[in-house]
């Protein structure tokens, strides 16, 4: 007789799932949050199966990688879930370039640094970024001249409106910057692994942001993808705060693309403030960083609420601020760059509990 294997979510393995789970371990501003109901998923397989558990079946969904980029403003409305497999595998090596498969629950730094141990190049200005794969495509997280979509090949997704699994081919992401399919439709796809295509001999990006004043620094003349990687590692070091010491989601406010026009009249008026190309002749990338700054924010408290004194894109969390409190001074800082210098900034990490435009 041939034995039937049983269906993934028969395994007791296959997930857990909890009522009324705390959340503040689970996001890297460190504020209070309940989820109703919270899946971990250990079985990428049991998907569908979890999926239609009373306690998700038609109701909000919210998928939560390393709660890096989220801020809880409130409860989610309805259940979330967590992508737990980590697996990574080298799907095919032509001796130029290898394809990369990762699942969505693997750390993203995990990722960059396995891929440098396979003699893989590609990821290294990407190092130290925190979060998951999984999330990674969401805003095609970028740092240091690079950007992810440039080195993803395909995204494996599942998609909730046809019911099904998915495969995206990096033309049909629609990666731009922070931006991606996958946000602009966020209540649609599920991503479950990402496959990348990273080149054996490195093109080495060093001119951005002081990496090659780094590695002069580091004593490196030739460098390779591994020393880029720990180049970048140390400027992050130094310059982001640690969420495991103060909470924070990283850069909390998006550079606001702007009419080319309009970059070169305010920087007419004001000639520090850095404008950078997009390559869109007809819009200009300005530094959120500048903008913020020239308000007086850097290094603002509200209580627990404030600014970094480091960086004036970083919120954090001294302690015990509410998601709410945060989203109030983010959006009290909005306001004055929109008073003084007429430019609407907007928030990168994805706002639970609340609407930006409502404020
Ligand atoms: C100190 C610090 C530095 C940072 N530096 C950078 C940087 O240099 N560049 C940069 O781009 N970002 C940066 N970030 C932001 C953040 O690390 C990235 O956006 C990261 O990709 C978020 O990953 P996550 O797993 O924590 O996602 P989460 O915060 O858990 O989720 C973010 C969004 O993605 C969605 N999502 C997560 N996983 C999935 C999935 N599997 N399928 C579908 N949707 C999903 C969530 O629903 C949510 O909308 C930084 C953050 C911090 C705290």
């Amino acid at each position: 007789m041939i034995e039937t294997p049983a269906p993934a979510a028969a395994r007791a393995d296959a997930w857990t799932l909890a009522a009324d789970a705390p959340l503040r371990a689970r996001n890297s501003f460190g504020v209070d949050a309940t989820a109703p109901w919270l899946l971990e998923l250990h079985d990428g397989r049991a998907l569908p199966q979890a999926l239609a558990l009373p306690q998700l079946r038609d109701r909000p969904l919210l998928v939560i990688g390393g709660g890096s980029n989220l801020l809880l403003a409130g409860d989610p409305p309805g259940a979330v879930l967590s992508l737990a497999a980590r697996g990574v595998a080298v799907l095919s090596d032509d001796g130029d370039h290898a394809v990369v498969r990762a699942e969505a629950g693997m750390s993203w730094h995990d990722l960059v640094m396995w891929t440098l141990r396979q003699d893989l190049a590609g990821l290294e200005n990407l190092a130290l970024i925190p979060g998951t794969v999984g999330a990674a495509p969401i805003q095609n997280i970028g740092a240091y001249g690079c950007e992810a979509g440039e080195r993803i090949a395909a995204v494996e997704a599942w998609d909730r409106q046809a019911g099904a699994p998915c495969r995206l081919a990096a033309a049909g992401c629609g990666f731009g910057y922070r931006d991606s399919v996958f946000k602009r439709q966020p209540d649609r796809w599920i991503v479950t692994a990402v496959e990348f295509v990273l080149p054996r001999r490195a093109q080495l990006r060093l001119d951005y942001a002081g990496i090659g004043e780094e590695l002069a620094a580091m004593g490196i003349a030739a460098p390779g993808a591994r020393d880029v990687a720990e180049a970048v590692i140390r400027i992050r070091r130094r310059k982001l705060p640690d969420p495991a010491a103060v909470g924070n989601a990283g850069s909390f406010f998006k550079n606001p693309l702007v009419p080319a026009a309009q970059a070169l009249a305010l920087q007419a008026e004001h000639p520090r403030l850095p404008v950078f190309p997009t390559g869109d002749e007809a819009l200009r990338k300005l530094s959120a960083a500048w903008l913020i700054e020239a308000c007086g924010w850097k290094g603002h408290r509200d209580g627990d609420a404030g600014v970094s004194a480091a960086h004036a894109l970083v919120l954090v969390n001294h302690g015990r601020a509410s998601g709410a409190q945060l989203l109030a001074l983010a959006r009290r800082i909005a306001a004055s760059v929109q008073a003084r210098f007429g430019i609407a900034i907007e928030p990168e990490p994805k706002l639970i509990g609340a609407d930006w435009q409502d404020g």
